[in-house]
């Protein structure tokens, strides 16, 4: 079904940003045979793509919009595993949230009722069969929700597959700094950069944190730092855990439950993932200050002391190394997807917080369709750009 009739497709189009979100619509515009510009500051995948954990997980998502879009976006990635184009990229595993207080019980039974109804399939453990399914997870747990059917994608990974299969080719150490107005209407006819013009019949901004200044939307998208840990490898403790361990504050920190406004200052909710390799990596905090680059001892530190509280096998597992990230936060906690308001062929795609490794794939899929003016396949509505009025785009 068409949402509006195109005289033609596009024949080119200039994507800002080759994170996930860029990369994803990058191979799905070329799937359709649309030349593609991928114009990127750093190289791919060199912003919060590339210091995600990587969850695939409906299992934190706030019920509404974002809970629809993460069913859809793990459907996504397990069609692309059949495809062969996430073959071996894609970890299938249930995700367990872990209640260890009365307070986090509470928010956990609220949780557990809400992505049973939007069809998801959980079971809910407690006493005797929560030490039979996780053995290794410590007495401090007194329930879990194992959410069935999730799993775990290395975002620099899958944005790498995404630009070799389509055979892009990105425009590196290119900062965007405005955009070429056209000689007539509202639309854009490309992005200037520091090394120059690069034309395109459209633009899509998938810039993250970068894409505020670029479209006026300073005030609505915040950077939110935030820091992860990875371990050697631990065979053993890592294969007798059946998925990733989420901890119930894990919902409190990212605001699961409530409208997205209340995300303390440094919030930590713990998720520890075993990896294919055999490490495991350990989250993460969230922080709405702080510089990307860096980890302190003190949120190291915390993370660490959470995670043996939970998994007393991680005492005797070395840590390999630190890192940190920024993920870009949208003011009323859901992403911006869409035509930027008042420009007919000025798009963007970001805002995806802690999701964009679930939601990346997805995003490029239904971008691609809108930039070819076709009715895309997820309801964007909620994510509509305008929703925060008119903007100023650089010029
Ligand atoms: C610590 C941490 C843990 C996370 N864990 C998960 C998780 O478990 N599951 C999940 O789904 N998501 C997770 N995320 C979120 C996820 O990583 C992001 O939502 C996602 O990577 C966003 O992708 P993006 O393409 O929108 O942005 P980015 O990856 O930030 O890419 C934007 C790109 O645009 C480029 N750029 C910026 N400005 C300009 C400009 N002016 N000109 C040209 N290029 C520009 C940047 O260099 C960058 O490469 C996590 C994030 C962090 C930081």
């Amino acid at each position: 079904m068409r949402a509006r009739s195109l005289s033609s497709l596009p024949s080119a189009v200039v994507i800002v940003g080759s994170g996930i979100v860029g990369a994803a619509t990058a191979y799905f515009l070329a799937r359709r045979g649309i030349e593609v510009r991928l114009v990127e500051a750093v190289a791919p995948a060199a912003e919060a793509t590339g210091a995600a954990d990587g969850a695939v997980s409906v299992a934190s998502k706030r019920p509404g919009p974002m809970m629809e879009a993460a069913l859809a976006g793990v459907r996504l990635y397990r069609e692309l595993e059949s495809e062969g184009l996430f073959s071996g990229f894609f970890k299938t595993r249930s995700t367990f949230i872990v209640a260890a207080s009365q307070a986090e019980c509470a928010v956990l039974e609220a949780h557990s009722a809400a992505l049973a109804g939007a069809g998801v399939r959980i079971d809910i453990l407690q006493h005797e069969e929560l030490r039979q399914r996780m053995p290794a997870v410590s007495g401090e747990a007194m329930m879990a929700v194992e959410v069935h059917d999730e799993g775990h994608a290395i975002g620099y990974q899958i944005v790498h597959r995404l630009l070799t299969a389509a055979g892009i080719v990105v425009h590196r150490g290119a900062v965007v700094e405005g955009f070429l107005p056209s000689s007539s209407g509202n639309g854009v006819r490309g992005v200037m950069t520091k090394h120059g013009p690069v034309e395109g019949d459209a633009v899509v901004v998938a810039a993250g944190t970068g894409s505020g200044a670029l479209l006026g939307f300073s005030d609505v998208l915040t950077p939110r730092k935030g820091q992860l840990l990875v371990t050697e490898r631990a065979p053993e403790l890592n294969a007798g855990l059946p998925g990733a361990i989420m901890s119930g504050r894990y919902l409190l920190s990212k605001g699961s439950q409530n409208s997205g406004h209340g995300a303390p200052a440094r919030g930590l909710g713990l998720v520890i993932d075993p990896l294919r390799t055999g490490q495991f990596l350990i989250g993460g905090t969230r922080e709405d200050h702080g510089d990307r680059t860096l980890n302190d001892v003190e949120a190291v530190a915390k993370i660490l002391r959470d995670a043996v509280a939970l998994l007393p096998g991680l005492a005797n597992v070395r840590l390999l190394r630190s890192f940190a990230g920024s993920r870009t936060a949208v003011a009323d906690g859901l992403p911006l997807i869409g035509r930027v308001p008042g420009r007919d062929n000025l798009f963007v795609a970001t805002g995806f917080e802690g999701d964009g490794i679930c939601l990346g794939p997805l995003t490029g899929k239904v971008v691609a369709d809108l930039v070819c003016g076709e009715a895309p396949s997820l309801d964007l509505r909620p994510f509509d750009p305008a929703r925060f009025g008119a903007c100023e785009v650089a010029a």
